[in-house]
């Protein structure tokens, strides 16, 4: 087996801004792996949330191919998740870029597209949401106006700042009859939460996104018993662990690659979530198709999909699943992921 790993800052089409930062490119790790003549594509973005690096993963991933290529056999994908989770425990993101390559290898080698490996339903694809970072309100009305146009009807508004007042109603008032959910990343206390609730839900509001802190599991709780919007937990839920601990602190799990390490472990964090009662959705970094077109592939086994992250890049080398509307196209892919490289970044 061959590798190769590299990195790309690609740049977005308009800063991103969510509640602790603003990014303008995203860092990006991608590795191919080859065997017999099929290369598999994987990459990531990892989080410096979540402690991870650009730097930290591709000095990581080496190691981690090597391990792949002793196994030698990209269909041995339960003992290669083993053997790269003893060896870089503490590195999800690493282990995410080679777990799609290894999949996106595997299926192309079966000539399969990944969902119709696990026998997954294309047709049960929900929509995906467009996210509006954190901005001014006018340039945030700007572009909830151009999604709009652009045949988005699920929005997702980003918010947790000094004044959420002033660009939530920017955001509704240009687009009155979008569906809009909402994600503080953690920005408000459990109070701040509940008062905000109630102008959200008159306002029509259909998801509260990790309203409170990654560890404030009781305030999560107490928001979401005290309002009617369904509550999310994304940076309180990682991985299947996690899932007991909010199981009746919240409504909704927002399972992503990049926090449990990959295809297989998100498929359990779903799992978790669902056996609990939870209801599941499917998230992503601000990303390339590389990375994004393995999580769309598992978008068939949830309520929600918010996997816009490549639509705010400038320029993503990489193509994946196509959009038709504001829904994934699954029965477009003939192997694989569907990812190709389009132009070289
Ligand atoms: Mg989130």
């Amino acid at each position: 087996m061959n590798w190769t790993v590299d990195r790309y800052d690609l740049p977005l089409s308009n800063p991103f801004g969510i509640s602790r930062e603003t990014s303008e490119t995203s860092e990006t790790v991608i590795v191919e792996l080859t065997h017999e003549g099929t290369t598999g594509i994987g990459a990531v973005t990892p989080s410096a949330y979540y402690d991870e690096s650009a730097q930290s993963v591709a000095e990581t991933l080496p190691a981690l191919c090597e391990t792949v290529g002793r196994i030698g056999d990209p269909h041995a994908q339960q003992r290669i998740e083993r053997d790269l989770a003893e060896q870089a425990p503490d590195q999800p993101a690493a282990r995410m870029a080679l777990s799609i390559a290894v999949h996106d290898l595997a299926a192309r080698q079966l000539d399969l597209p990944l969902y119709r490996q696990w026998g997954l339903d294309p047709d049960a694809v929900p929509p995906t949401t467009y996210t509006v970072g954190i901005d001014s309100a006018e340039r945030m009305a700007e572009k909830v106006r151009e999604a709009v146009d652009n045949g988005f009807g699920h929005l997702k508004v980003k918010l947790g700042t000094e004044d959420d007042r002033a660009r939530f109603d920017a955001v509704r008032d240009a687009a009155p009859d979008a569906e809009l959910r909402v994600d503080a990343n953690a920005a408000w206390t459990a109070q701040e939460a509940i008062e905000n609730a109630d102008w959200l839900t008159d306002a029509g509001v259909t998801m509260l996104e990790q309203p409170v802190a990654a560890d404030d599991i009781d305030g999560l709780r107490r928001v979401t018993d005290a309002t009617d919007i369904p509550v999310a937990a994304d940076e309180s839920c990682v991985t299947a662990s996690n899932v007991p601990r909010v199981a009746d602190a919240c409504d909704i799990v927002n399972a992503k690659l990049v926090k449990c390490g990959g295809l297989r472990p998100a498929t359990r964090l779903l799992n978790a979530a669902d056996a609990h009662g939870l209801e599941l959705m499917l998230g992503c970094m601000v990303e390339s198709n590389a990375s994004i077109a393995a999580a769309v592939h598992l978008a068939p086994l949830v309520d929600y999909v918010d996997l816009d992250g490549a639509l705010l890049l400038e320029a993503d080398p990489y193509a994946g699943v196509p959009l038709d509307g504001d829904v994934f196209d699954l029965t477009a892919v003939s192997a694989g992921t569907g990812v190709r490289r389009t132009t070289n970044a």
